[in-house]
């Protein structure tokens, strides 16, 4: 290892945070000695050290800046060093990111205990998933004792949000009870914790009704073997007003206590770790085929045999596959 990167595990381990910001970068990296750096820092730094990491979902506009500013802010409040860190398919997409606006958590990001960071911008959701969970672990190693890690309410980001998560928290806002099945299953199945935002001025009576459908709801799902009495929960919430954020943390408090109690937290990070494997193993086969020329333009070829009906989609991933073997 060069004396640079000894320096920069060093630096992390103390808790700097321009040397984490740099770490992130690093790994943020598309280059291969990056890379390869990035692994060995990763490497060096071990996983020792363990944050309580907190994911947050809700679709545009129900409150998560507003929430995590004052949340965040609450837990520096009590001495507790707060990373926020976030995962936005938008910015995999476009390039551009609704999770990136500078303007955002403006208080928190000039707290000494907190640290932001911006969605990293990747072409492919698995890329920006994947340089968030290398940057969860820096975060650790840093010392941090919470890393939130935030997310917009559409397609594949929660799961992955939820598989480098100990805690998965859904903020909602007040809404009619019709639009209760507008929240996608798959994603009331992952939450922990779900926040009624903005229970405050005219809409606190709505946000109260929203909350007892969302708590019926709950009740009605599959108990989890991850789960004490009492969760999944709801809670009402108003980060404008500063409301509802202690019930907050303590119901996130009891459950991640239950849970290490009961070995849950290892066995979670364990499954989530065999995850992580499956899904790199895939994510580097497809760039180690997409690296070979004439692979590339077998896959585009097949691709259109695929399209025209004249193979099957498995045959076509059979063929390539074999090629492997030559
Ligand atoms: P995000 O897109 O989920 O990050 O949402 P923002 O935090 O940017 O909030 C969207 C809008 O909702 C802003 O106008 C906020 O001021 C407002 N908002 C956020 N939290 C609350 C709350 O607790 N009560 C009320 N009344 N408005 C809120």
């Amino acid at each position: 290892m060069t004396t640079d990167l000894a320096k920069l595990a060093t630096d992390i381990a103390a808790g700097n945070r321009r040397a984490l910001a740099r770490a992130i970068t690093l790994v943020e990296s598309g280059r291969g000695d990056h890379r390869a750096d990035a692994l060995t820092l990763l490497d060096t730094l071990g996983t020792t050290q363990q944050a309580l990491r907190i994911g947050l979902s809700g679709t545009p506009g129900v409150g998560k800046s507003t929430f995590i500013e004052s949340f965040g802010l609450m837990l520096t409040g009590m001495g507790k060093r707060v990373a926020v860190l976030a995962v936005d398919p938008s910015s995999a997409r476009s390039g551009g990111s609704i999770l990136g606006d500078k303007t955002r958590m403006e208080q928190l990001s000039r707290d000494p205990l907190a640290f932001i960071r911006p969605s990293p911008s990747q072409t492919q959701l698995g890329g920006v998933a994947r340089r968030t969970r290398d940057a969860v672990a820096l975060c650790e190693a840093a010392g941090f004792d919470i890393v939130l890690i935030e997310t917009v309410g559409v397609g594949q980001s929660e799961t992955m949000v939820a598989q480098m998560a100990d805690l998965f928290v859904l903020l909602l806002a007040p809404a009619g009870g019709d639009e209760l099945q507008g929240v996608k299953r798959g994603i009331m199945e992952i939450a922990d914790l779900v926040l009624v935002n903005k229970a405050d001025g005219d809409l606190k009576a709505q946000a109260s009704r929203t909350c007892a459908d969302y708590a019926g709801a709950l009740r009605l799902m599959r108990k989890r073997a991850q789960d004490p009495d009492g969760f999944p929960k709801a809670l009402t919430v108003s980060a404008l007003e500063n409301n509802g954020l202690t019930g907050a943390w303590e119901a996130m408090q009891t459950l991640s206590d239950w849970r290490r109690d009961n070995h849950i937290w290892a066995t979670t990070r364990a499954a989530q770790a065999r995850y992580w494997f499956h899904e790199e193993v895939r994510l580097q086969l497809l760039a180690r085929l997409a690296e070979d020329a004439s692979l590339r333009a077998k896959l585009a070829q097949l691709e259109q045999a695929v399209t025209d009906g004249a193979t099957s989609p498995a045959a076509a991933a059979a063929s390539v596959i074999a090629t492997l073997d030559s």
